[in-house]
């Protein structure tokens, strides 16, 4: 099993808050299009024993494209690569690109998952990080969705918003649950190095909220995704059952993918490849026939630092005697060695051979997963 992922790597204005590689630079479109087909032939290889079982159009902003540009991709793909007969086919949207004009003209392209960002319901906020869509396009995106038949919708929400207040974040899960989605991806706001919203809170422009209130937060989430019946697959996913996302769990589960557009990656047996994270350098590139990506060996550290990192985010957690069977005995040594104080402060839960973050452990994953790791 493999997946596709295709970047796009355009928005019509930045968010505050984000520091992904995206631009506003829509005169690229045409362009990049051509690009990603000319790089799904020079890459078809790669996939040459896999069969595709997940496609996945993130950014950015895919639902910039046009149907026809879409369309072309898709000819691409399904011609160039073996796909099964029922893949998982998404594509991220911003809500207000998802009006009943936007799903006519895509009626007839085989998606059968939209991953909305709508981050919150509530204006103000919206406003603040300079997204592009109100809390009533946010609700009547999914609605529009729903009403052109699709049955596997996710959206995103962020908590810790500034300004934000326990009620607040509660009437946005409530909104949320109306919806009647799938799945449901959540993450605490983070101040990234060089955003404006880092700018905003360094020049003490706007109201932080603090390490307490945002433990407070994300445990309210669990208990309401609890009540609500989403199942935590994962510390920032949610799915109803049977609607766990196939695409992310096959990167957890370090299976096989094919990164095409600017920045995006791949991984496939122990190299990981990366492509250039420039727009118009990686055009040119394509156009030469050039590669436009850097890869690297990963070594048996890198691989069972990644397998730490990925797998202790997921309810699976880690399975120690996978860490046995497949990086030997040290390896496996010095991950329960290090978990042992976590386990004793019920941090860490160690059920059969499977180490799994407490409630308690989640709020200090990332130190964890460090201490966990061979640095
Ligand atoms: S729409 Fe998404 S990718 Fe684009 S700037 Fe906003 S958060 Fe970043």
């Amino acid at each position: 099993m493999a997946g596709i992922y295709i970047h796009i790597p355009f928005c019509k204005q930045r968010c505050t808050y984000c520091d992904f590689y995206t631009q506003v630079a829509p005169q690229l479109i045409p362009d990049l299009v051509e690009a990603l087909i000319k790089e799904m032939h020079l890459r078809k290889e790669y996939l040459s024993n896999e069969i595709v079982e997940t496609i996945y159009f993130g950014g950015g902003t895919p639902s910039l494209l046009t149907k026809n540009q879409f369309a072309s991709i898709f000819d691409a793909i399904f011609s160039l690569f073996q796909v099964s007969t029922h893949p998982e086919i998404t594509f991220e949207a911003n809500p207000d690109d998802l009006n009943i004009d936007f799903f006519n003209n895509i009626t007839s392209l085989p998606f059968n998952r939209i991953s909305i960002g709508i981050q919150s319901f509530d204006d103000l906020s919206l406003k603040s990080l300079n997204r592009r869509h109100d809390g009533k396009q946010a609700t009547e995106a999914v609605k529009n969705a729903q009403s052109f038949g699709y049955k596997n919708i996710s959206i995103d929400l962020i908590y810790g918003l500034p300004n934000q207040t326990i009620e607040n974040w509660l009437e946005q899960l409530k909104m949320a649950f109306e919806l009647n989605v799938q799945h449901i991806s959540i993450y605490g706001l983070t101040y990234e190095t060089g955003t404006r919203l880092y700018k905003q809170r360094e020049r003490g422009e706007i109201n932080v909220v603090n390490d307490e209130e945002m433990i407070n937060m994300y445990q309210i989430m669990l208990k309401a995704m609890n009540e609500n019946g989403f199942e935590a697959y994962e510390i920032s996913n949610f799915a109803l059952a049977g609607f766990r996302s196939q695409h992310n769990s096959s990167y957890w589960k370090l299976k096989t993918y094919l990164g095409l557009g600017p920045s995006a990656h791949s991984f496939k047996d122990t190299v990981r490849q990366w492509n250039i994270s420039s727009t118009k350098k990686y055009i040119q590139a394509i156009n030469a026939q050039e590669n436009c990506f850097e890869s690297e060996n990963l070594s048996v550290n890198d691989r069972y630092n990644d397998y730490i990192m990925i797998s202790l985010r997921t309810c699976e957690g880690i399975n120690t005697k996978f860490i046995q069977d497949n990086f030997g005995e040290k390896y496996y040594s010095f991950c329960m060695s290090n978990a042992l104080k976590y386990i004793d402060s019920k941090k860490l839960m160690l059920r059969k051979n499977r180490l799994e973050l407490s409630l308690e452990g989640i709020h200090i994953s990332n130190l964890i997963i460090s201490d966990l790791m061979i640095i």
